[in-house]
């Protein structure tokens, strides 16, 4: 793995000037490291840099929510009028990995800093509206361009993800491009879950400034038949391009099972839409350089010494959870939001049957209250065999993808998912549900052609997630070479960000030059 991070710097460093390069501003609600709750803040800390690497200024903004060391103030002010009033932001700055970092400050971010999408609709769309025209600003106001200049409004594509931004095309538009400003600017909505498109009544579009021939665009109906706003919709309207987050996740978007209300909308736009599967970030995620890793027992490995290396991993896990430190139970391991979509009851509805296997069970995940009691009761039950972990750790994130044998995401959807492409690089092969980025990312063993990187499971019920558990613990217990070559497949693909940097680049392209 080593060798191939060095081979793929080196083939960055040769790479020639993009004779394509553009303005990419993205701009999300979180972003990792400063900010994460789940995937999103994931490909805000990865995405950028990758775009970064392949010739193009990258300008990321995101919400101040805390003081973050090395982050500057640009000495910037600017009035933005939200919500009918006159709001005050300031902008922060930081250029780290090629990538220009600007914050926005206001006392609404420092307020929800330890729940980012915490609050009333109001405040949470309030902080939604802010973001969006601050961010819309930037690029032509904050000096973090090369000598100090801002970017400028030329050559530029905003990038805005889920539907906490998804004003912004619909600002671009009625604010800037309908009065001759930002001619050239295009913008793409990139969908991590449609789940979320904040909705609201139909009242609430009074704050948030559109001209009136725009109001049609936030209508929507319910599953009631109510009318109500709907700001996803709005976004994917008015934006040049929309990107989903794997390709089964493009399609699923468009039937009403994954669409949420918006799915005819979206068949209608399908012409600009198109899936890209997330890269992974190989400096966080890689088990030879994990700095979780280091200490505590557990170790470093590579695919050279999986074998010794995962085995470190798994007695340190163990122990430092509390189990009993034995190689010959299978362990298994949960991560993830506590949610209705993650199917962690698809694990409790199979959690006797696991314990009869002599299977050790761990859970990461933090998220609604009834779900995090399942978690505990299951441990109660039996903490010889099962461990909860209720609470966000990265720390344990990590340690529980290297130490475990098996990752088990029984997700009912899941727009792209990150910890089966994690797991994967780090030799523990998922058992998934084969919806969305699960489906596109995971291709189930075959034990004659000797081919696949993980099991799944077609229906999200107990039976049929038994069904690939039980398959992927015998592959485990009884075909090591079998399960090794599983582990290895994993491992061996490049699951780098250059790649859907790649994908990204031409959808950016196509949003400039096709439209
Ligand atoms: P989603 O965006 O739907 O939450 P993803 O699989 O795309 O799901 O990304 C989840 C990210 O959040 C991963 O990086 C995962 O490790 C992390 N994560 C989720 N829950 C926790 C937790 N309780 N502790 C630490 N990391 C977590």
């Amino acid at each position: 793995q080593q060798q191939q991070q060095g081979q793929q710097q080196s083939r960055q460093q040769r790479r020639p000037a993009n004779p394509h390069a553009m303005n990419v501003v993205m701009v999300g609600a979180e972003c990792a490291p400063w900010s994460k709750t789940g995937g999103l803040g994931d490909v805000m800390q990865a995405l950028p840099k990758a775009l970064a690497a392949r010739g193009h200024r990258v300008m990321v903004v995101a919400p101040r929510y805390k003081d973050y060391t090395d982050v500057e103030d640009s000495g910037l002010n600017l009035q933005l009028r939200v919500f009918n009033e006159q709001q005050e932001v300031k902008f922060y700055i930081l250029q780290r990995d090629g990538v220009d970092y600007v914050f926005i400050n206001h006392p609404a971010y420092r307020q929800w800093a330890d729940e980012i999408y915490g609050g009333t609709r109001h405040e949470v769309l309030f902080r939604c509206a802010l973001l969006t025209k601050a961010a819309l600003e930037a690029p032509c106001v904050v000096p973090c361009g090369g000598g100090g200049q801002p970017y400028g409004d030329s050559n530029l594509v905003f990038i805005a993800n889920d539907w906490h931004t998804a004003l912004l095309p619909v600002y671009l538009q009625a604010h800037y491009r309908d009065w001759g400003r930002m001619q050239f600017a295009r913008s793409v909505l990139v969908l991590h879950n449609m789940a979320h498109q904040g909705r609201g009544p139909v009242e609430d579009l009074g704050l948030l400034e559109v001209p009136e021939d725009y109001a049609p665009l936030f209508w929507n109906k319910d599953e009631r038949q109510q009318q109500h706003m709907n700001v996803m919709k709005a976004g994917a309207i008015t934006s040049h391009r929309i990107v989903a987050v794997s390709n089964k996740y493009a399609e699923e978007c468009q039937t009403p099972l994954g669409g949420w209300g918006l799915d005819a909308v979206l068949r209608s736009q399908a012409w600009k839409l198109r899936g890209v599967v997330n890269g992974i970030d190989c400096m966080e995620w890689s088990p030879v350089t994990d700095t979780f890793l280091k200490s505590d027992g557990y170790t470093n490995y590579s695919v050279q010494t999986l074998r010794e290396g995962k085995a470190r991993c798994k007695a340190a896990l163990q122990r430092e959870l509390g189990l009993p430190v034995d190689p010959k139970a299978p362990l298994l391991g949960f991560i993830g939001r506590l949610d209705f979509q993650k199917g962690v009851d698809l694990i409790a509805e199979n959690y006797e049957w696991l314990m009869q296997e002599g299977a050790q069970l761990v859970l990461l995940g933090s998220g609604r209250e009834d779900l995090e009691a399942a978690l505990r009761e299951m441990e109660a039950r039996n903490p010889r065999q099962c461990k909860a972990w209720v609470g966000f750790s990265i720390k344990m994130a990590h340690r529980i993808t290297a130490g475990v044998d098996l990752l088990l995401m029984p997700s009912r959807f899941e727009p792209c998912g990150l910890n089966q492409l994690y797991a994967m690089a780090y030799g523990t092969p998922p058992v998934v549900h084969a919806v969305g980025g699960l489906h596109d990312t995971v291709e189930p063993f075959d034990p004659f052609e000797n081919t696949g990187r993980g099991w799944a499971f077609y229906d999200a019920d107990p039976a049929g997630f038994r069904r690939a558990m039980s398959n992927a613990i015998t592959t485990w217990r009884d075909y090591p070479d079998s399960f090794r070559g599983v582990q290895l497949r994993g491992m061996e693909q490049d699951l780098s960000w250059d790649n859907a940097a790649a994908q990204y680049e031409a959808v950016l392209l196509g949003a400039k030059y096709q439209w």
